[in-house]
């Protein structure tokens, strides 16, 4: 029988930082992940980068840039261990890397360096701490047992034998990218301990469309052009100024990405194809000095192709712009500001860069993650109901989720 004070399930992104802290801080530690490959989903996130966090990020004022019942949940941790601490970390093992877009950084050369510096941080540590790091290795079972002849525990049995346990840290992340290892273990463990789980979906992920209503630009896949783009739930609208990729089958690209973890079946999306711009102005005063066919007018402010898309089968369009009557010019300004567009779906858990829903944080500690009804059990990184928007802030909540668990774990466990 191997003993530990924590048994951590997944060596994702959270439970490998959390391994690392828990270790450095004194405890010992198991960690196990069923999957042959460690963190293999920060080896592909970011186009093989990480954008591993978002140095713009308020850290007190999540809704800004989360969603879920409720993000303000996440303030706590986030304001402990911030973007600064993790760029601080980096600093510290030299791993180079770079901002992109919107205070969003990413690694200079692979994400394997991000992954190398985890590693060594579970390597680290001069206060007695121990790491068993097992992988692959499956979880069969979890039990807990509070009797009054041992002290409280829980019981794990592995494909490497049993664990006798403290403390258990769940970070077995979402439903996204099954072939790397994902599965809903975290959800049926909240679910056995008797927490509730707000229903999971797929978030960050392209939007598909009914074959015949997605004819009009299935030709145009590859192309990306900046859009505003709009989903509106009740009074509640949110909107993104992205780039939108054109796919065969649908919207793609962070416009789309972002859109989709607002987005809910059976709603229309609104996109501005010509943002910032007051279109049906414009086009009335070039008409004042202008000969030219409208299209020639239009193809200077968006691409051609999508500008042949436009007027094809609109022969009301298809004259010099000083030809064509004001009513006429509105209502291609209205078609091209306030385009609806109705998805019929996502790409799902196949494509998905997250799973929204989760372990719901009203069962959970904002300090520490530590289940409020089942003592000495924790949830960290994505499988809580805790999504970021595009741009590094999930890894943040995977940082700074496991960074307030393992101080909380090593102040339970007297180690502090
Ligand atoms: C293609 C892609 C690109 C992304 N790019 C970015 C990005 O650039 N920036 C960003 O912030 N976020 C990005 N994300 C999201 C980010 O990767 C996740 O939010 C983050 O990895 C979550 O960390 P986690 O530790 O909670 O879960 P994960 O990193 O998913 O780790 C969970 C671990 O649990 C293990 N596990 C699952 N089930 C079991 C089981 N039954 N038994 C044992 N182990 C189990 C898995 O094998 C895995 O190792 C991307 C995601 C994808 C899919």
């Amino acid at each position: 029988m191997t003993t530990s004070d924590v048994l951590i399930i997944g060596a994702g992104a959270a439970g490998l930082f959390c391994a690392g802290v828990c270790q450095q801080l004194g405890l010992k530690v198991v960690l196990l992940d069923h999957y042959p490959k460690v963190a293999e989903k920060i080896r592909i996130s970011g186009g093989g980068r990480s954008n591993f966090t978002n140095i713009l990020m308020d850290a007190s004022q999540p809704h800004r840039h989360f969603l879920g019942e409720n993000p303000a949940f996440a303030r706590s941790a986030l304001v402990r261990y911030t973007a600064q601490d993790f760029v601080s970390l980096m600093n510290q093992h030299g791993v180079a890397y770079h901002e992109k877009h919107k205070g969003q950084l990413f690694c200079d050369h692979s994400s394997q360096d991000l992954i190398d510096m985890l590693i060594k941080e579970c390597q680290s540590g001069s206060k007695g701490g121990e790491l068993l790091h097992w992988q692959p290795c499956a979880l069969h079972a979890l039990t807990h047992h509070d009797s009054s002849d041992a002290d409280p525990h829980y019981l794990a049995q592995t494909d490497r034998g049993p664990v006798q346990t403290r403390a258990v840290v769940v970070a077995t992340g979402g439903l996204s990218i099954p072939a790397i290892g994902a599965t809903d273990l975290g959800f049926r463990l909240a679910t056995q301990f008797g927490l509730r789980v707000v229903t999971p979906r797929p978030a960050l992920v392209a939007l598909t469309f009914e074959a015949q209503s997605w004819k009009k630009f299935s030709g145009l896949s590859g192309l990306s052009l900046p859009v505003s783009i709009k989903t509106t739930q009740g009074k509640q609208s949110t909107v993104f100024e992205e780039d939108l990729l054109l796919t065969h089958k649908g919207l793609s690209g962070p416009a789309a990405l972002q859109i989709s973890s607002f987005w809910a079946p059976e709603q229309s999306l609104t996109i501005d194809w010509l943002p910032g711009q007051d279109l049906g102005s414009d086009l009335v005063a070039l008409k004042q000095h202008s000969k030219k066919l409208l299209g020639n007018e239009l193809a200077a402010w968006l691409p051609n192709r999508l500008v042949q898309a436009w007027l094809e089968d609109q022969p009301q369009w298809h004259k010099a712009i000083n030809d064509t009557p004001d009513k006429s010019l509105a209502a291609l300004a209205q078609s091209l500001k306030s385009c609806f567009l109705k998805p019929n779906g996502t790409e799902g858990y196949k494509k998905a860069e997250v799973t929204a829903g989760g372990v719901s944080v009203s069962e959970l500690s904002q300090q520490t993650l530590e289940s409020k009804k089942q003592p000495g059990l924790y949830f960290i990184g994505e499988v809580v109901d805790i999504t970021g928007w595009l741009g590094g802030y999930n890894f943040q909540w995977a940082w700074s989720s496991a960074h307030a668990c393992a101080k909380g774990l090593a102040s339970r466990l007297n180690k502090l």
